[in-house]
């Protein structure tokens, strides 16, 4: 048994056959059609692809191959094409290598990752010129590996029986880890068949949450898997309607990118509790338009039925965003960042403010102000919406904070008679609270949300928030773990917004909760001394 790291892109774990699936390019192979005809016979193929994915609801990777066939199509490309000679193909692939360095060599790391898939169609018309198409005849369970997966070698493979990919090149959005994130199977990038030797590997196992690839597990590593398969079939069979409302539980999607937006499917899951709207910013190297703001916000509309919990811009800390032109701050954390970063630009504020209330999710939307310190930001805050809903005629919404600075979650009773809701942001909370910044790993004992002094703070912001008929939820990443879910629920939080693909876990882990809820003393939970004794009130 050996086990190799990569980098997990796909969360699951599974047992395969490792398949090695990579065509190499070989020049002294002849084409057996011309250019030209090269060139829509691939297109014609990426062209039913596209039917094929339009179809079946798979949007994203529709859009990516529309995006192969402009490439492929584009005429500064074929016209360079044109001038070289047919046979000679080697010059033709490379004109694509040259096309995709000038993208490699971009600051933006969306074109930046556009430079692979360049590549990968100047080696589709190589393969389509000389007629080589993938071999895959799958009739057992396989571990696909390959140095970089095309769309056309994708759409080849009957991908229900695919148990994982292993792939040595390519980006977190690349086309290959889009399909295995939509197909949920695992995915590991970073690992080539030159690292281990694949004639004498008989299985593997793929982690794709840890990146751990397992060449011949011994026993005990396939129990562990079968293990974990049968919790998540447990967890699956327990995530129904009928269980959310026995548990009296509202679930709500954390929402972080377009990506997230368009390839969400959860019918349980109805409403957005956390939008975190600053990557419409930081995925963009100029300040959004107005209109463009108002087309995502109208994505987000098409998908989600009921409440979107839409958080003003949350710039600064660890999101910095370059054409803003900040200054450098020595502690950017306990810097300009949040509502006092929107608040100091007010412009940017309004015109996002506007985007929300023209747009049509105004109607279900919630304003949340991330980083709000004292009730005079929310104040100034919420005056700002007000005066943009004037000026645009709109209806005012709910208007809330996030609880993520200590000075709020010490006294949310300061708040009750202005805000509409509470969202508690435990990530910021825990590390303004333990004065340990959440990015250094190895202060990772201080970001426990299980220590009793943490939920002490977190039982008084919910006592407050429901003895004072306020919504109150947890969008931080407690509400994705299933201890830190287990104990909210014990604390008497209600509604959860987490990640989507965490839900089937969370329900199972509140169901017992809800067991031992009526013997459990919440004062004595709160009494102990540290998070390791907490734990024990855990079953
Ligand atoms: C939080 O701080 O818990 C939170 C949800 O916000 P972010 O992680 O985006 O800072
Ligand atoms: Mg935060």
């Amino acid at each position: 048994m050996r086990v190799l790291q990569g980098t997990g892109v796909s969360p699951g774990v599974n047992v395969g056959k490792p398949i090695n699936i990579e065509r190499t390019l070989d020049f002294s192979i002849t084409a057996t059609i011309s250019l030209d005809e090269g060139i829509k016979e691939l297109t014609a193929k990426y062209k039913s692809i596209i039917e094929k994915y339009n179809s079946s609801s798979r949007e994203i990777e529709a859009e990516v191959l529309e995006a192969y066939i402009l490439i492929l199509n584009d005429s500064e490309l074929t016209n360079s094409l044109s001038e070289l000679n047919e046979a000679n193909l080697e010059q033709i692939y490379d004109v694509f290598l040259e096309q995709s360095e000038v993208f490699k060599q971009m600051d933006d790391e969306y074109f930046q990752q556009r430079s692979e898939d360049i590549e990968a169609i100047g080696k589709e018309l190589i393969f389509t010129l000389q007629d080589i198409s993938i071999e895959f005849d799958a009739d057992v369970p396989q571990v696909i590996f390959a140095n970089e997966l095309t769309p056309n070698e994708t759409s080849s493979i009957n991908l229900n029986l695919v148990k994982g990919f292993v792939v040595k090149e390519g980006g977190p959005t690349s086309h290959a880890v889009i399909v295995a994130k939509n197909y949920g199977i695992p995915c590991i990038l970073g690992i080539s068949i030159a690292d281990f030797d694949i004639d004498n590997a008989v299985e593997v196992i793929i982690n794709g949450s840890t990146g751990e690839l397992t060449i011949n597990p011994d026993e005990s590593s396939l129990k562990i898997v079968e293990d974990y398969k049968k919790t998540i079939t447990k967890q699956l069979e327990s995530y129904t309607e009928e269980n959310l409302k026995k548990l009296g539980i509202e679930l709500r999607a954390n929402i972080g990118s377009t990506d997230e937006i368009k390839s969400f499917k959860d019918s349980l899951i109805k409403s957005v509790g956390l939008f975190r709207s600053e990557f419409l910013y930081i995925e963009e190297s100029t300040e959004p338009k107005l209109d463009s703001l108002i087309n995502s916000n109208n994505l987000l509309n098409e998908k989600f039925e009921k409440t979107i919990v839409y958080r003003t811009l949350d710039i600064g800390g660890d999101k910095q965003v370059d054409y803003l032109n900040l200054p450098q701050e020595e502690n950017p954390f306990l810097g300009v960042r949040g509502v006092r970063l929107t608040l100091e630009n007010r412009q940017l504020f309004e015109t996002q403010i506007s985007s929300i209330l023209d747009s049509n999710i105004n109607g279900k939307v919630k304003i949340m102000f991330p980083m709000v310190a004292t009730l005079e930001d929310f104040q100034e805050a919420k005056e700002v919406v007000f005066s943009v809903a004037d000026k645009l005629g709109s209806e005012i919404p709910k208007i809330g904070i996030m609880v993520e600075t200590p000075s709020v979650a010490i006294s949310p009773e300061i708040f009750i008679d202005e805000v509409d809701f509470f969202s508690i942001g435990t990530n910021d909370l825990l590390q303004y609270s333990f004065a340990a910044d959440r990015g250094i790993t190895s202060l990772n004992k201080y970001h426990d949300a299980l220590n009793p002094s943490f939920l002490k703070l977190l039982h008084n912001i919910i006592n407050t928030a429901n003895q004072n008929d306020i919504e109150v939820s947890v969008c931080g990443d407690m509400a994705s773990d299933t201890e830190g879910a287990y104990m909210l629920y014990v604390l008497g939080l209600r509604i959860f917004s987490l990640a989507p693909s965490q839900a089937p876990a969370i329900v199972s882990s509140l169901l017992k909760a809800k067991e031992v809820l009526k013997n459990i003393n919440i004062k004595e939970i709160l009494s102990q001394k540290n998070s390791q004794s907490v734990r024990k009130f855990i079953i």
